[in-house]
């Protein structure tokens, strides 16, 4: 895919896999938004930038992988934010530029092991937002405010 990808959509409810009870909230984009941006796209895990309502712009890690609600026939979007928030944001608008791939999906048999692969993404995602050509992208006028 062409870098950045600009999705925009809705932040609706998940399937509740319980990332906010692993410390590791992920806010899943609306369907409709998914499949129109994310369509050619491997499934697997990308680093990138978010901003909710026109917030500030945050760095993120999403996987992008099959959704359980829809028998696994419909893409999910799942964009887990590098910030604390105050509240949930549950139909707020979430906007992400997606700007590289880190990793395909894996099956976890442990927990343990799905957590440590997340925390080593956030870690890689940290070190290659700090890039200038990935920083800059920041500014771009998709997030506007
Ligand atoms: P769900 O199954 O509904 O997606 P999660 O346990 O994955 O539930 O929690 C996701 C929700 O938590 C998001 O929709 C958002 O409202 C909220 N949230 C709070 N902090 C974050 C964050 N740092 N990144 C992503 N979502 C967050
Ligand atoms: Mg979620």
């Amino acid at each position: 895919a062409p870098y950045p990808v600009l999705v925009e959509g809705e932040v609706v409810a998940g399937f509740g896999r319980g990332g906010k009870q692993l410390g590791i909230p992920t806010a899943n984009l609306a369907t409709a938004a998914v499949e129109k941006a994310l369509e050619d796209m491997d499934i697997g895990v990308y680093l990138g930038w978010a901003q909710v309502e026109g917030g500030d712009v945050m760095p993120m890690v999403m996987s992008l992988g099959w959704n359980p609600y829809f028998k696994n026939e419909k893409r999910s979007g799942e964009v887990h934010i590098m910030h604390t928030f105050d509240d949930d944001f549950y139909g707020k608008t979430l906007r992400v530029a997606v700007l590289a791939y880190v990793r395909p999906e894996r099956d976890y048999t442990s927990l343990d092991a799905l957590v440590t692969d997340i925390k080593e993404d956030i870690r890689i995602a940290h070190e290659a937002l700090a890039r200038p050509a990935y920083a800059q992208i920041k500014d771009e006028p998709f997030f506007r405010r």
